[in-house]
């Protein structure tokens, strides 16, 4: 028996907490949180041990799928690569590249393989059918920032080490562990705030186990914290308690931000919230009061349809007191592999526009809320094949029965999945990856938005399976067949000569650390490792803290990253304005016009919007990752986790008792569950959460069917959308609740 120990960071979610695992015999026995990394210290979620067993799951697929005669029947690989290369050359003859869409689902964030590989291949279909699950809930923070700081990626995070007041919406860290805020161990974290004196408000329809820990809990009517921000804005400019500090020469449009918010009065911003004024003049006087302070928003507000209203306001807040970029405020991380920023250009979307409903692009996407409409409605450009890569939006997109109906008239659909799930059963080839402990780990994405910088690379931990290819390959493959260069052509060669390529490209460029070296030089000191360990390594050791291949001794790199198997702890955030802004004018641009204008409407909108009887909110819940971990018996055992929770007052009034299988319809749908009676959720709300509806025909997880639970996005509407950024509207939404 052969038994050692295995340090990784956790790809589950983005936390990414350090797991320490115990190996025997090739197999992973033992999960726990890692003392020893500097960031997590130790802490570990209920999902984090479950990397064995995610591994292990006799339903994940080792071997890719081709549907023959209605059902999937085990290929070869080659076979499987042929299939793909006949039929999705025949489309693209047929119809043209825009026939081809792709869906990226969020896994891909936490595997930077695949985002090293996913750009490439998006460039060789040519399509501009692009979707990923950013525009079900994250992309208003993306072009908020992007209209405000110039770039989509220039997102501050919450301090929440060295705050004083933190003041939260719409977010629920002590069940997602965070989100677009990078910090292992929410629970230590926020209650390390109260220790040293400082205090938690949360802002959200229900009472969730973050509020419960929190110094006030500010119930408000889902899909308005827009107004409710636009409210404490103003209440500051009132108040004369608007004190920018050092920002104030760093920002433009201050000015046209107090003529923006003037028309939200506590009193109609009362109205329309349900937050108290006199509860929203507090906030902004305990905001401006903190010694230090950082407002942050996450999916509920975020998933409204005023999502990037609020994801901008929220910056508006931070900078109104003064609070961003500074420590214990809002401010931007600097991951290792970072270059700094020389582009000056600004952000813009709207670059084109989806054929059907001329919904405008939002960094090279469209919305996903849309696709459906793409597939069913004739003309040129019809989509008429779909690739998925590690999502699965018949589950987890809005109006998902639509979505699942509009799937089924597909010509082809190809899904890279470890799993036969509620989209890829409708596949016609399915390409399995590894699982997350047969490949190295880094992060790309989640060290651009983390609390404190931190640099962790984790070797793989199990072997491939022998004719296995990596996430990596398999992607370079469909790339290879994308660009006419066949199934057969060498995965690998092709990769390497992208390396070739980026590293002739900046001996060339003068603003990268290797400008002027020789490139045959560098490339070989990138060794033989796999071929994206290498990418890796490259971008590594030419971003602001790396080696520049030996000009800079002490800088990072691959192996020295390799040399910390518990992590690097790279410090505090420090404060970074005007470098991380790219906007044209050097500063943050805080009145960009599209906001204000959008702001204005809403302003306009707030005593004529009719508010209904009952909406639907989601739920986040700690062991659900998204809709894939419910395939892992001990994330799912214990009582019924998919219910309808609703106010003991909607209840009585609805006459609905609690454990009762209720009926919730929406405009588009209608699911039948157990009733959920609580206090924890305001009147007028129905909480559901998210990633059930399990065992659908033609899947193959057992675990997952057992508990199948209903799909929440049979009631969401694909219709109502963020203007500004296309994303979804998940949380408001209109529904009557009956006794089925
Ligand atoms: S909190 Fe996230 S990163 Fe940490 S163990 Fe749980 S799933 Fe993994």
């Amino acid at each position: 028996m052969t038994t050692r120990v295995a340090f990784r960071t956790c790809p589950l979610c983005e936390a990414t907490c350090g797991l320490r695992l115990e190996v025997v015999d090739g197999r992973v026995t033992r999960i726990q949180g890692d003392e020893d990394d500097p960031f997590s210290r130790g802490f570990i979620c209920p999902k984090g041990s479950t990397l064995g067993a995610l591994h292990d799951d006799p339903d994940r697929l080792r071997a890719p799928l081709v549907r023959r005669g209605g059902t999937h029947v085990e290929v070869s690989w080659e076979e499987a690569f042929a299939e793909v290369e006949r039929r999705l050359t025949a489309v693209v003859a047929a119809h043209g590249p825009d026939a081809v869409a792709v869906y990226v689902g969020n896994p891909n964030a936490h595997n930077f393989a695949s985002t090293l590989a996913i750009r490439p291949l998006v460039k060789a279909l040519r399509t501009r059918n692009v979707y990923s699950a950013s525009t079900v809930d994250q992309m208003p923070k993306h072009v908020a920032c992007g209209l405000v700081f110039g770039h989509p990626l220039a997102i501050p995070v919450p301090d929440v080490d060295r705050t004083d007041y933190l003041l939260l919406l719409g977010a629920n860290p002590l069940e997602s562990n965070g989100s677009l805020a990078t910090a292992p161990d929410w629970p230590g974290r926020l209650e390390a705030i109260r220790r040293r004196g400082g205090r938690i408000v949360v802002v959200d329809p229900r009472r969730t186990r973050t509020a419960e820990r929190a110094d006030l809990h500010v119930p408000i009517r889902p899909g308005t914290d827009a107004a409710l921000l636009a409210g404490i804005a103003r209440a500051l400019f009132d108040e004369g308690l608007v004190r920018p500090g050092r920002l104030t020469d760093l920002t433009t449009g201050i000015e046209q931000v107090e003529q923006a918010v003037s028309g939200f009065t506590r009193d109609r911003v009362a109205a329309f919230t349900g937050v108290p004024g006199a509860t929203v003049l507090s906030l902004a006087r305990d905001l401006a009061a903190a010694p230090t302070a950082a407002v942050y928003g996450r999916i509920g507000t975020h998933t409204t349809a005023n999502g990037t209203l609020a994801a901008w306001l929220v910056d508006v807040l931070n900078v109104l007191t003064g609070n961003l970029d500074r420590p214990g405020g809002a401010m931007f991380p600097h991951a290792a592999h970072e270059r700094p920023r020389r582009d000056r250009r600004g952000f813009r979307t709207g670059r084109w526009h989806s054929r059907v409903r001329g919904l405008p692009e939002s960094m090279g996407e469209l919305p996903i809320a849309t696709l459906a409409d793409e597939i069913e409605t004739p003309g040129q450009g019809q989509v008429r094949a779909l690739l998925t890569i590690a999502g699965n939006p018949a589950l987890t997109t809005p109006d998902a029965g639509r979505l699942a109906r509009a799937l089924a008239g597909l010509e082809l659909i190809v899904c890279v999945d470890p799993y036969l799930n509620a989209t890829a059963r409708h596949a016609d080839v399915i390409l399995p990856p590894p699982s997350s402990l047969q490949r190295s780990h880094y992060d790309l994405a989640f060290t651009a938005l983390s609390v404190r910088n931190v640099a962790d690379f984790s070797p793989a931990v199990l072997e491939r399976e022998a004719g296995s290819p990596s996430e990596f390959e398999i992607l370079v493959r469909l790339t290879a067949i994308a660009a006419g260069l066949g199934a057969g052509a060498d995965p690998l060669a092709l990769a390497e000569e992208t390396l070739a390529g980026r590293v002739a490209a900046a001996v060339g460029d003068p603003s990268s650390p290797v400008h002027g070296r020789d490139a045959d030089e560098i490339f070989a000191a990138l060794g033989d490792r796999e071929v994206e360990e290498r990418l890796l390594d490259f971008i590594l050791r030419t971003g602001h803290r790396g080696d520049a291949f030996g000009a800079h001794p002490d800088g990072i790199s691959l192996t020295m990253l390799e040399q910390h198997p518990h992590g690097l702890d790279l410090g505090p955030l420090q404060p970074r304005l005007p470098d991380a802004l790219a906007t044209e004018s050097g500063k943050v641009e805080l009145a960009a016009a599209p906001l204000v204008a959008e702001l204005e409407r809403l302003g306009r909108a707030l005593d004529v919007t009719a508010h209904s009887d009952m909406v639907l909110i989601g739920r986040r819940q700690l062991r659900t990752a998204n809709s894939w971990t419910h395939n892992v018996a001990v994330l799912v055992r214990g009582k019924d986790a998919c219910t309808a929770q609703v106010h003991p007052d909607d209840a009585a009034r609805l006459g609905l008792a609690n454990g009762v299988s209720a009926r919730v319809s929406s405009a588009v749908g209608s699911v039948e569950l157990p009733l959920e009676v609580t206090d924890t959720v305001m009147p007028g709300v129905v909480s559901i959460p998210y990633g059930w509806g399990h065992g659908l025909p033609g899947t193959r997880q057992a675990v997952a069917a057992a508990h199948a639970g209903v799909n929440v996005n049979t009631l969401t509407d694909a219709f109502p959308l963020d203007p500004l950024s296309g994303n979804a509207v998940l949380n408001g939404i209109p529904v009557t609740i009956t006794a089925a």
